[in-house]
């Protein structure tokens, strides 16, 4: 994967000097740390530093920069995204995509795995970021979402039906310079006519996509709500399953035993259904919401007691969640489903970077890693609103934005 990593480096050896580490890894702080950074990478982490051009936190709490395993920058919250989608043209959600990922660099969120967009858009974005042609959170892209006729957001989607079918597609993606490849597995919230409760592929097209995508290197994220959707996907070999809202013991198990991830997203669910009538959303979408939020914090609860692998994602994008919406969706975990913060903050951190596969990279805050993490005037172990209030943003050791309140801040209760 070298190639997401071609870009434009400082010089410079900086020093970042009296901050308090936050070890996402042993929810520990290290405190009193300096931070010696050399063409955007962390070369040396110690008490006491010498020369450089040294910047000053005294006393400031750095946590990695966070991750989003789960984003649609294509979108920015619009109540009806599929209409939206087939409304705009490609130049116009090119621009909006674009500040969609500066919006989450400005958040503290560096990283984001953006999971279904049409034309070719993420995929472009992610490359005019790493040269430097636009400015924003690191972009990991799956092209268009692989769906069955009809299927789950179809929109902004491949069609395609019968394993060959699917195995072209996939094809189709990576030809594109897709990173990863997305998959609809189940029914969803935003697509009229569709149930949570119906699962979308069969096996055997899921299998053909995961070994295809597998055969060029690349993971597979597969969008499942229900049960049976959930344990297809797991049991076909993909590497995260997007949701995975209504858990059953069966599914628990099954994640154990392929290491696979799950990447919960309750935000888009809980707005839809608590606030989706007064912003417009359409009514089908609200009332599968609502079912939805009744299971949903449990399965989370359960995935967590269980030992399950969690990377957060948000949905970011979605009907009423402009980016970015990790600062909301650490929120909702404690808030809905009484996760401590150490756990939240690893699943947006550590976690996902393990779940996109760039966990030698980022996620740490260590020797050899990117430079890039937010600096927070509180503990964010110990108080996770604070994620609303990034003080600065370093990303391969410059300082790119800070100073800001993330947009959800006014929605905590
Ligand atoms: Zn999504």
């Amino acid at each position: 994967m070298e190639y997401l990593f071609r870009f434009r480096e400082e010089n410079v050896i900086k020093v970042l000097k009296e901050v308090n580490i936050v070890d996402v890894e042993a929810s520990t702080l290290i405190e009193g740390q300096a931070i010696v950074i050399e063409n955007g990478r962390i070369v040396d982490v110690t008490r006491s530093p010498v020369g450089g051009e040294a910047i000053s936190f005294r006393g400031a709490f750095l946590c990695p920069g966070l991750v989003d395993a789960h984003v649609h920058l294509v979108w920015e919250g619009q109540p009806d995204p599929n209409s939206f989608s087939l409304r705009e043209s490609v130049a116009m959600t090119a621009y909006r995509a674009a500040r969609s990922a500066w919006r989450n660099l400005e958040g503290g969120v560096t990283t984001v795995r953006d999971v279904g967009g049409p034309h070719g858009i993420s995929i472009a974005l992610a490359e005019a970021i790493e040269q430097g042609i636009s400015q924003g959170a690191r972009v990991l892209a799956a092209g268009s979402p692989v769906v069955q006729t009809g299927g789950h957001v179809y929109s902004i989607s491949e069609e395609a039906d019968g394993p060959d079918e699917v195995r072209k597609a996939v094809r189709r993606q990576i030809k594109a310079g897709a990173h990863l490849i997305k998959l609809m597995c189940s029914g969803g919230a935003y697509t009229r006519g569709e149930s949570i409760h119906a699962t979308q592929l069969t096996p055997a097209e899921i299998r053909a996509a995961v070994e295809e995508a597998k055969a060029a290197e690349r993971r597979v994220a597969a969008h499942a709500l229900p049960e049976q959707a959930i344990q297809n996907a797991l049991e076909a070999g993909v590497t995260t399953v997007e949701h995975a809202a209504l858990l059953s013991k069966r599914n628990l198990d099954a994640f154990c035993t392929t290491g696979a991830f799950m990447v919960p997203t309750l935000a888009p669910y809980y707005l839809m259904a608590t606030r989706g009538r007064e912003m417009g959303v359409p009514d089908y979408a609200v009332v599968k919401s609502e079912q939805v939020m009744e299971h949903y914090p449990t399965s989370l609860q359960m995935a967590f007691a269980a030992g399950v692998r969690i990377a957060l994602g948000t949905d970011a994008g979605s009907p009423g969640i402009p980016h970015p919406t990790v600062p909301f969706e650490a929120w909702l975990w404690q808030s809905l489903a009484n996760i401590p913060a150490p756990a939240i903050l690893r699943a947006a951190t550590l976690g996902a970077a393990e779940a996109v596969g760039l966990e030698q990279e980022i996620g740490r805050i260590q020797q050899g890693y990117w430079a890039d993490f937010v600096v927070y005037r509180s503990n964010p172990l110990e108080d996770i609103t604070v994620l609303h209030h990034p003080e600065a943003i370093f990303q391969r050791g410059a300082q790119v934005a800070g100073g800001g309140t993330v947009w959800s801040k006014t929605l905590l209760g």
